[in-house]
């Protein structure tokens, strides 16, 4: 059935501020093909109540970590202090043991839970390539084509993101806990993303990217040989790094190539606007200013980073220099992005013993806090996903994400003040209604295929936790 309609929206979201009403035409496509204050002549128009916003971003998840949650809380008597690298020893544990259905049982999962919080694009950094063995899968796209499957499953679009690992630090081989994630050759990582990519092929919803794991599982030489060869298959593909997440990842650094990650990547790496550095929570000014200028999009996850002590990235510096920057939601604690904005913004106004830090006043779009954070989050997500989504203009998907004003979370509040009470407040998610390509995926807080979706995610628990 064709997505084709036009939608009288209450109040709907503009890049320049709010059109109350906005009529909305869909066309056949599932594209956006016109906005106006108007409605256009002839045919049947749905009314929507509320507020109407482009969906968001997600820029960077670990799919199968959401399954971790609630594992990693209890103080080890084997290590004294509770770190980043002790988590990450229970999620090698967990993840030696996850086979392909559970691994897509997982995502579909979490990614309903993205599609209710108002997120209909993720940028899932995926790199559980082998068997429990550490061997290919007969298909070497085998767990990628798992999360493929959970995003068609869901409706939600996929920026697919398959991961070179070959290392186990600067210098140091692989250890045996990484043996699902690692290409010994870039030849063969290459083989698997130039698959990857046929599979994209006349596919809006499934953009095929490459992420380099870290300067700590990828040597210099690796690097720049899969850049270049994924530079071959396609000049524009997005690039992600995990870099400067954690103090020691520097330390490292500094010690085995002279200088700290980001400054690395910058001096080394030609990172410009197609890259996504991941983290980079460990910055100095040099580096701050810099990676603004290079015009790569800073993937920050407030959530995982607080969970793992990871630090608090230089935000305000940073957003002065003109850097750009989105929300990931990493280890999927959350998977909402208004829940990750709030912390981000509370975690600012700690370091900085200050309010509303990156608002502009005289202007709608910019002197409100919730609109700040959500629009340049939404900026900074898609230029990150190369998804053709981000605002509710001509040309773009279709991704129209309704909040309920009434809705606990929004009672008294209209357009002006609707997404700082969303973003910095709310406690119940006033998401009522997604709509993907044209297509509604969330009615009414509820995910078409949810009650399925839940039982698989139920069963894939039981063995694991019980495992
Ligand atoms: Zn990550």
């Amino acid at each position: 059935m064709s997505p084709a309609g036009v939608y009288r929206v209450e109040h709907l979201h503009q890049p320049s501020g709010w059109l109350s009403p906005g009529y909305l035409e869909v066309d056949a496509d599932g594209y956006i093909a016109t906005v106006d204050q108007d409605p256009p002549h002839g045919g049947s128009v749905t009314h929507l109540a509320g507020l109407g916003v482009p969906s968001a971003s997600n820029l960077h998840s670990h799919a199968f970590q959401r399954a971790l949650v609630g594992l990693s809380e209890c103080a080890s008597i084997a290590d004294a202090e509770d770190t980043f690298w002790t988590w990450r020893k229970v999620m090698y544990d967990f993840v030696a043991r996850i086979d392909p259905a559970q691994y897509q049982a997982i995502a579909a999962m979490v990614y309903t839970d993205m599609l209710k919080h108002g997120i209909t694009a993720v940028g899932e950094f995926h790199y559980v390539h082998h068997d429990t063995s550490g061997c290919p899968y007969a298909d070497r796209a085998e767990m990628s084509k798992r999360l493929v499957a959970a995003a068609e499953q869901t409706g939600l679009a996929i920026t697919l993101l398959p991961v070179f690992y070959a290392s186990g630090g600067i210098g140091r081989p692989p250890q045996e806990s990484q043996k699902r994630f690692v290409h010994a050759e870039p030849d063969r990582f290459l083989e698997l993303v130039a698959g990857l990519s046929a599979l994209s092929d006349g596919r809006p919803d499934l953009v095929i990217g490459v992420a380099l794991h870290s300067l700590r599982a990828v040597p210099t030489d690796g690097l720049a040989a899969v850049v270049a060869g994924v530079r071959d298959i396609a000049s524009d593909t997005p690039i992600h790094i995990h870099v400067a997440e954690q103090p020691r990842e520097v330390e490292e650094c500094l010690a085995s190539l002279g200088a700290r990650p980001i400054r690395w990547l910058l001096d080394n790496a030609n990172v410009g606007a197609d890259w996504t550095l991941i983290h980079a929570t460990h910055c100095d000014e040099n580096e701050c200013r810099d990676m603004a200028a290079s015009g790569a999009v800073v993937g920050l996850c407030p959530a995982t980073e607080a969970s793992l002590g990871d630090g608090i990235f230089p935000l305000v510096a940073y957003q002065g220099a003109g850097g750009h920057w989105g929300i990931g939601t990493d280890s999927n604690y959350t998977t909402s992005v208004a829940e990750e904005l709030r912390v981000l913004e509370y975690g600012q106004r700690l370091i900085h013993g200050r309010r509303n830090l990156l608002t502009a006043p005289g202007d709608e779009t910019t002197e409100h806090t919730g609109r700040r954070l959500f629009d340049l989050a939404l900026a900074g997500g898609t230029r990150s996903l190369a998804q053709p989504m981000g605002a509710l203009t001509p040309s773009k998907r279709a991704d129209l994400v309704m909040l309920d004003s009434e809705s606990p979370t929004l009672l008294g509040h209209g357009p002006r003040t609707g997404l700082d009470a969303w973003i910095l407040g709310g406690t119940v998610n006033p998401v009522r209604d997604v709509m993907v390509g044209g297509r509604w995926v969330v009615r009414d807080g509820r995910h078409d295929s949810e009650d399925i979706i839940i039982a698989a995610y139920k069963e894939t628990m039981a063995d694991l936790v019980a495992a």
